[in-house]
């Protein structure tokens, strides 16, 4: 395998892999896609909702807000030692308080874990009027795409050029892990799948 012409720009990600097969590049886009994770809102407990939106709508618009992620850190809820229960290893909480006249962006979303911010403070949640307010409180955790697209940390797509005979790939993240990063952590998932078969033929 060969990998040639890495262009790496802001959230974006595009390189060049030859001998390998369509199967091969196939399966490292879709680990990409569905199995990568990532952070998200999950659960929200709205207290009040003196907007105009109806509950439901704003819980839909939490959850799509991209979430910086630390692999690190955090565990998927299925694999953490609280089996599922939600802790501080599978879990992080975000306070959302607001008086209107104004605006609900992304940024007034205080996590309680001061490294795991949202991507961009600029993404419009809801809008209050004079008087109205807004108290909720959400929990993000760790999903795969293939549960639910809000897990789905990037786009990602390939194209096979004839003359090289090579695939190029295009990565675009959303911001919560770096596109290099869930290169590398689809590699990192591939090659334990691959460790998983060997045990089970020998
Ligand atoms: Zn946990």
């Amino acid at each position: 395998m060969k990998i040639s012409g890495i262009e790496k720009k802001d959230n974006t990600l595009n390189f060049v892999v030859e001998e390998i097969t369509p199967a091969f590049a196939n399966a490292l886009r879709r680990i990409m896609v569905s199995e990568v994770p990532v952070l998200a809102i999950d659960d929200v407990t709205i207290f009040e909702n003196g907007s105009s939106l109806y509950d439901e709508v704003i819980g839909h618009r939490l959850g799509l807000i991209p979430i910086k992620t630390d692999l690190k850190t955090f565990k998927l809820p299925s694999e953490c030692t609280c089996k599922g229960k939600g802790c501080p290893k599978c879990q992080v909480s975000f306070t959302l308080v607001k008086k209107g006249p104004g605006t609900v962006y992304s940024g007034d979303l205080k996590p309680s874990d001061p490294k795991t911010t949202v991507v961009d403070d600029n993404i419009p949640i809801t809008k209050l009027n004079e008087g109205q307010k807004i108290k909720i409180e959400a929990i993000a955790m760790l999903g795969q795409g293939k549960e639910h697209a809000k897990w789905q940390p990037a786009v990602v797509s390939y194209g096979y050029e004839k003359d090289k005979k090579a695939f190029r790939f295009h990565i675009e993240s959303h911001g919560g892990l770096s596109p290099d990063k869930i290169v590398a952590e689809a590699a990192k998932i591939l090659g334990n799948k691959a460790k998983e078969v060997e045990k089970l033929v020998k």
